[in-house]
């Protein structure tokens, strides 16, 4: 596995007021041509709570030149040759939500709106946006190397079921046919991406790193293979309870009425292995999981939700291993996930010259979600709940990514000076929980080795320190800023973690609670 890439944070940071969306806005820039151009499913709205803008944004920083192709037309190749010819690679995103989601409601019937699109219109994407654009950015231009990001080819990594054709699918990676896929939050990966590329190298060459996903024939040399049975046994799937029925009115209930419980199963002596009898050392950094192929999982809900449960429990990037799957006759390789930003790089990322508005192109027209966030700082990133029905863990990752109070600070300040329509009241100081800011295990060391998928399940893990004091001190400095009337909290929170600091409650409950309040 490569070095870790640290993000150049000494950069003097000269931008374009936005990055541009017409050859017109590059002239005016001096360009001739873009080094990346970054095709996405939402409208482009230069703020950090949107994924083009915090990728175009940190490539500018590193000095590449980014050009954005936003909500293009999908029905003829013209709209992906906008811009040109990207020098180095095409970034495909289908943009902040996985494309069906944005598209369809859970009744599978078609949206008539769509909140990232100037005045909220629907139809501006199609169906598998990270899909579709990738195939039109192959026929603008076939020889330059596509790499998918965001969150719809995060979660469809590996063999995943999709809730649209109900099925078990392939790796988007196969179906878009792209040259690589970062997963998770992608900013140490894209900038070693266009760094190497810069230098020269094949975008086929680029296998080691973190947080990539690619295809490949056959494992390589040198690599110590597991089959993933070894290390999760695939168990019997419990029955689907009605979440609806009242037990205690349900004469055929045998648990509620004591009848019988679950089969009695015979306890089995623990074998445990001693280090001396495994006979070899595994190099962990050399050691790929093989988990069971997509033919498998498709048709086996056990060996389905066991691998689901084997990539979950890779995901701690302390100490992750590689994952192989394969699919059909070729073979989907994922490294291991990002190393987290440190709270230096994640300032650096959220202080970069966002002009925090739309872009000018879409004139006076409203986009419902940039209304809802433009008065809301996100304070941090990850959880480690690890639920497996939810994005979070498997995108974000499980380690919380804090950034420094006086950087959330300074955004607000920014807010007040700076956003249109601001008076005085923030929406939100959040991120995927609200109350997980500065909270992790008690040690670096223990926390790198953990192999638990959650820190908070069944109960709250004895070494997670649930002193909620930083961002208790967080609020009380925003709600004092001079200009500033109310901040309230809008993001989730995670009450079982609450409740172990009841200063953290009393403040929350007393200043920053407007009218409703989400618990997880
Ligand atoms: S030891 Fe506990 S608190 Fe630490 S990482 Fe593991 S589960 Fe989380």
């Amino acid at each position: 596995m490569a070095q870790l890439t640290s993000l150049n944070i000494q950069t003097p940071n000269t931008s374009a007021p936005f990055l541009p969306m017409s050859q017109h806005e590059m002239r005016k820039l001096g360009w001739t041509q873009c080094d990346i151009i970054i095709v996405t499913g939402d409208a482009y709205v230069d703020h950090p709570s949107f994924g083009m803008a915090i990728i175009g944004r940190l490539l500018e920083s590193q000095g590449f030149k980014v050009g954005i192709i936003a909500q293009p037309d999908w029905k003829s190749v013209d709209a992906f040759k906008a811009l040109g010819k990207p020098r180095l690679f095409f970034g495909v995103a289908a943009g902040n939500m996985d494309s069906m989601i944005n598209r369809y409601t859970a009744d599978k019937k078609m949206r008539s709106d769509d909140a990232y699109t100037p005045g909220g219109k629907g139809g501006s994407r199609p169906d598998r946006a990270s899909i579709v654009y990738s195939q039109r950015c192959r026929e603008a231009y076939k020889e330059v190397p596509i790499v998918l990001g965001g969150i719809e080819a995060s979660l469809r990594r590996i063999a995943h079921y999709d809730y649209w054709q109900d099925k078990v699918r392939r790796s988007i990676l196969l179906d878009a046919r792209a040259d690589l896929l970062l997963f998770g939050n992608a900013e140490r990966a894209v900038v070693e991406v266009a760094r190497r590329m810069e230098m020269g190298e094949a975008i086929s060459d680029l296998t080691d790193i973190r947080g990539t996903a690619y295809i490949r024939k056959d494992t390589p040399e040198g690599w110590m293979e597991i089959d993933s049975t070894r290390i999760d046994r695939p168990g019997k799937v419990d029955r689907i309870i009605n979440p609806y029925v009242n037990t205690r009115d349900l004469e055929s209930c045998a648990l509620e009425n004591g009848g019988a419980g679950p089969e009695e199963v015979e306890a089995q002596p623990l074998h445990l292995e001693s280090l001396s009898e495994n006979k070899i050392r595994l190099d962990r950094s050399r050691t790929v999981i093989r988990i069971p192929a997509f033919e498998k999982v498709s048709k086996d809900p056990v060996l389905y939700a066991h691998a689901s449960r084997v990539l979950h429990l890779e995901t701690n990037p302390g100490n992750a291993r590689a994952l192989v799957q394969q699919q059909g006759d070729q073979e989907i390789w994922l490294n291991p996930p990002p190393i987290p930003l440190t709270t230096e790089e994640m300032d650096y990322v959220f202080g970069l010259k966002y002009a925090r508005v739309p872009h000018p192109a879409y004139g006076d027209q409203e986009i419902p979600a940039y209304k809802m966030i433009r008065f809301s700082v996100n304070i941090m990133r990850g959880c480690f709940g690890g639920c497996t029905f939810c994005s979070i863990t498997e995108h974000e990752g499980r380690i919380i990514q804090n950034r420094s109070q006086e950087s959330i600070i300074n955004e607000i300040k920014e807010i007040r000076d700076k956003v249109p329509g601001f008076t005085g009241v923030i929406s939100d100081l959040g991120g995927p929980t609200a109350n997980m800011y500065r909270i992790a295990c008690k040690s670096p060391e223990i926390e790198q080795s953990c192999r638990k998928l959650s820190c908070v399940y069944p109960g709250i893990c004895p070494n997670l320190n649930t002193d909620h004091s930083a961002l208790t001190q967080l609020y009380r400095e925003a709600r004092q800023l001079e200009g500033v009337k109310k901040v309230l909290i809008a993001s989730g929170l995670r009450y079982d973690l609450a409740v172990e600091d009841p200063e953290y409650v009393r403040e929350l409950v007393t200043h920053h609670v407007g009218g409703y309040l989400k618990i997880a």
